[in-house]
C-alpha cells in the first residue's frame, strides 16, 4: 500500500518501519520520501503529528533542490538532460538527441572522466572570461583563475588567486555571473562587510535574488552513466 500524509497541501509519501524494540521514534527523508521508524502505529502517529512543521520544511527544501548530477540525468548549459553511457571502442564523445545526452566511451570510468573533463573545460573558459570582465569593471587584477573540484562555488585568496568549482558552467548563466562577481569583489574587499556587498551589487545588481537561488543547487557528484539506462534512451 502506498502511504502518504498531507501537510500544507503537499502529498508526502512515507514508509513506516516497525521496530518493536526501540524506545524513541525517529524521522528521516530518503530522497523525497519520509521514513518513520517507530515501535508501533501509535508511536508513529504521535511523532508525525508532533513534527509536522519539520516535515513540511524539509520536504519543501528537498523539492526545491536542483541537483546538477543525478543518478540518470545531468545539467549541461543550464538544461537538464537524461544521461546515459553507451559502450564504444572509439574515443569518448557525447551526443545530444532532444532531451537525451549520450556518452560513447570504452568503459564507464572513461565516460565519467570524459564528462568531468568537458565540464571542467567549459567552466575554465566561461569563468576566466567572466572574472576578467568583472575585474576590468573594478580596475582590479587577479593573479590566476583555478578550477577545482571543491565544496564551495568559489574562493578568493589574499594572494589574488581565485578558485572556482569545476561544475559552475552547468548552472544558469545568471548564477555564474553572481559567483564571478562575488569572488572578484573580494579583490577590493577581503570580507563580507556592507562595503563588500556594495561592490557585488555594482557588478551584479540582482545579487540578492541570485544568492538565494544558488542555495537551491546541489553540486554533489553522483555517478550518472549506467549502461542499462543508456539502453533505455537509444
Ligand atoms: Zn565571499
Amino acid at each position: 500500500m502506498d502511504s502518504f500524509i498531507e501537510i500544507d497541501g503537499n502529498r508526502i509519501g512515507f514508509d513506516f518501519v516497525r521496530k518493536p524494540w526501540i524506545k524513541n521514534s525517529y524521522l528521516k527523508f530518503d530522497e523525497d520520501r519520509l521514513v518513520v521508524v517507530s515501535r508501533n502505529e501509535k508511536a508513529m502517529q504521535k511523532i508525525i503529528s508532533k513534527h509536522r512543521p519539520w516535515i513540511s520544511k524539509h520536504y519543501k527544501q528537498i523539492k526545491n533542490t536542483v541537483r546538477l548530477f543525478d543518478s540518470n540525468s545531468i545539467f549541461y548549459n543550464s538544461k537538464r538532460y537524461n544521461a546515459g553511457y553507451v559502450k564504444s571502442d572509439s574515443r569518448p564523445k557525447a551526443d545530444i538527441w532532444g532531451d537525451n545526452l549520450i556518452i560513447y566511451a570504452p568503459s564507464n570510468e572513461s565516460a565519467e572522466r570524459f564528462i568531468d573533463r568537458t565540464i571542467r573545460d567549459d567552466t575554465a573558459k566561461a569563468l576566466s572570461e567572466l572574472a576578467m570582465r568583472k575585474a576590468e569593471q573594478l580596475n582590479e587584477r587577479f593573479r590566476e583563475v583555478r578550477i577545482r573540484r571543491c565544496r564551495k562555488w568559489g574562493v578568493c585568496r589574499s594572494d589574488r588567486t581565485i578558485t572556482f568549482n569545476y561544475c559552475i558552467s552547468m548552472l544558469p548563466e545568471e548564477l555564474q555571473d553572481y559567483i564571478a562577481s562575488h569572488e572578484v569583489a573580494h579583490l577590493k574587499e577581503m570580507n563580507h562587510s556592507g562595503k563588500f556587498w556594495e561592490v557585488v551589487s555594482f557588478l551584479c545588481p540582482d545579487y540578492r535574488r541570485l544568492r538565494r537561488e544558488l542555495r537551491n543547487y546541489d553540486s554533489k557528484r553522483r555517478r550518472v552513466y549506467q549502461q542499462a539506462q543508456a539502453e533505455n534512451l537509444t
